[in-house]
């Protein structure tokens, strides 16, 4: 039994019309306006990072299949029969990028939808602590639906430490309800609101934070830094949270060349896993790019950092199919069967606290 822990199948109708720059969203959501924006930008492309457009193409190509279930079919087909996957919905309703078309419980109906037709499928559910009664909905999806644990995704605008999440955490710890929170700074997906709103919400940080000519990538970034969550194993301290996306590509590429920087979230997430019970992190997305497939070999060389690294793939966020089958094959073959064991079978299951 392999574990896939961290994937998505939200469709496109569950992303806010301003989600990707230049209405992306709107545009690419007709058939007619996909194909004619991804012809004329096959040839200019206004994005410097060739790579990020593509990104958005795939999105919306995966996006707009029609059904989470369609979604989950083809990515269940890349990984062996017996492979469970932890399906990360999105509430996007609260980071100010438009409307969102359909109401997120319609989103997470469907879900547990998916969850009866493929039992393999363990649902989480996205909390934002801005929505009403998010509480309730939380046990309802635990207690009547299947759900094994919460996501959270605060550069759309909260700390970890928000003292609206403490019933959230106390019943997730009470019922044995893990966590995974993403955690890679300057990506796309954050809060688009006005920056006198945004400089509002940093201001409830327990740590003082530079805002100063600081772009809104990292003013958001400040939000899902890897150390906020000290103060909340602090208060929860039988609360198992995973540190999505293991600080990014972005850091482990610092790390490489830059060794003994000390602000990077990968040494920082390293040092923190190793040093707490409760702190996990996963190689989603971060991972897909082969180079750093020695450096986290020898990171699992580490039993202590062997045992807390989960397996993830953040489907359909990278950029193609192949990704996903390469992956999952590439990676096993290179790190070998008794490391791909630890992170794609023991460690989740500790993790789920099936173990
Ligand atoms: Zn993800």
């Amino acid at each position: 039994m392999f574990y896939n822990c961290h994937i998505h199948v939200f469709k496109d109708s569950d992303v806010p019309n301003k989600f990707l720059p230049l209405a992306l969203v709107k545009i690419l959501r007709t058939k007619l306006g996909f194909s004619i924006i991804t012809r004329i930008f096959k040839r200019i492309n206004p994005f410097t990072d060739k790579d990020m457009f593509d990104r958005y193409i795939k999105f919306i190509e995966v996006g707009k299949l029609g059904s989470q279930r369609k979604i989950f079919e083809k990515c269940k087909i890349f990984y062996p029969d017996n492979t469970q996957f932890i399906v990360l919905p999105m509430d996007m309703a609260y980071m100010e990028a438009g409307k969102v078309n359909r109401p997120y419980e319609e989103q997470i109906k469907e879900l547990s939808g998916l969850k009866q037709i493929y039992p393999q499928v363990i649902p989480f559910l996205h909390v934002d602590p801005r929505r009403e009664k998010i509480l309730d909905l939380l046990k309802m999806c635990v207690e009547e639906r299947g759900f094994k644990g919460i996501k959270l995704y605060p550069p759309l605008g909260y700390f970890p430490y928000d003292e609206k999440l403490y019933p959230i955490y106390e019943y997730c710890q009470e019922n044995n309800l893990p966590v995974i929170a993403h955690c890679s700074p300057y990506n796309p997906v954050h809060f688009k609101g006005k920056k006198k709103k945004l400089l509002n919400l940093l201001s409830k940080s327990k740590t003082p934070l530079n805002t100063k000519r600081k772009s809104r990538k990292v003013l958001c970034s400040y939000f899902t830094d890897p150390t906020n969550y000290k103060y909340v194993i602090n208060d929860f301290k039988k609360l198992r949270i995973c540190f999505a996306h293991f600080g990014s590509e972005y850091f482990w590429e610092m790390f490489i060349h830059h060794p003994d920087e000390k602000n990077n979230w990968f040494s920082i997430i390293r040092n923190m896993i190793s040093e707490y019970e409760n702190f996990y992190t996963d190689i989603s997305f971060t991972l897909n790019n082969k180079k750093f497939f020695s450096l986290l070999k020898v990171l699992l060389s580490d039993e202590k950092l062997r045992n807390k690294i989960l397996f993830g793939s953040d489907y359909y966020m990278v950029k193609t199919e192949s990704d996903e089958r390469r992956f999952g094959l590439d990676l096993r073959a290179f790190i070998g069967e008794e490391y791909f064991t630890s992170i794609a079978i023991n460690n989740p299951k500790v993790f789920l606290g099936s173990k």
